[in-house]
């Protein structure tokens, strides 16, 4: 629709159809461009569309105004393995409510100030934030593990431990500390 929304929005094969603003809050649909996928199974690229349906999925804020994005889950059909799978996009995990990047921002926000606060700018229950949070977290874990598998050459080298994530109850006393 608007190149200059698509440059903001700055996802790959993805376009802003509609943009809505409602009651303060801010609605964009997105049309994807690519025809074909993947199949995570045996890597055969397939247009063999089986069902699209839209999920609203939140963004970080646009001009301080809480952000939604419509974006089609496209179910594909694999002819080399006869399979359906969801097309996986680069920037949401699966199963999430939330793009990648305000999952990051709300982790970043929780260790600067609290749930609470972030909970109250934000707009999201407690409970939201603090999955996000934890979501995150085990994600980071799980990354900081395998690149400390990847380093031991390099730590037997050099002698230094690679970084590493405080304790999650360290973190969580830090947010109590603030209430
Ligand atoms: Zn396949």
């Amino acid at each position: 629709m608007d190149f200059h929304l698509d440059t903001l929005l700055n996802f790959p094969n993805a376009t802003v159809e509609q943009c809505i603003q409602e009651a303060g809050e801010i609605f964009l649909t997105l049309r994807l461009l690519n025809d074909a996928a993947d199949c995570p199974n045996c890597g055969h690229s397939t247009e063999e569309l089986h069902q699209s349906r839209p999920v609203l999925l939140r963004d970080l804020s646009i001009f301080g105004q809480a952000t939604h994005l419509k974006i089609p889950r496209r179910q594909f059909y694999c002819r080399a393995c006869q399979r359906y799978f969801t097309e996986s996009l680069p920037y949401v995990d699966k199963g999430r409510q939330y793009t990648c990047r305000y999952e990051e921002y709300i982790y970043q926000q929780v260790q600067l100030t609290t749930i609470e606060q972030v909970s109250r700018m934000e707009g999201l229950t407690y409970d939201r934030v603090e999955g996000i949070f934890n979501h995150q977290y085990e994600f980071k874990k799980k990354r900081v593990g395998l690149e400390r598998n990847e380093s031991q050459l390099m730590k037997s080298v050099t002698g230094k431990d690679s970084e590493t994530l405080p304790p999650l109850s360290e973190t969580l006393r830090l947010d109590d500390s603030w209430r």
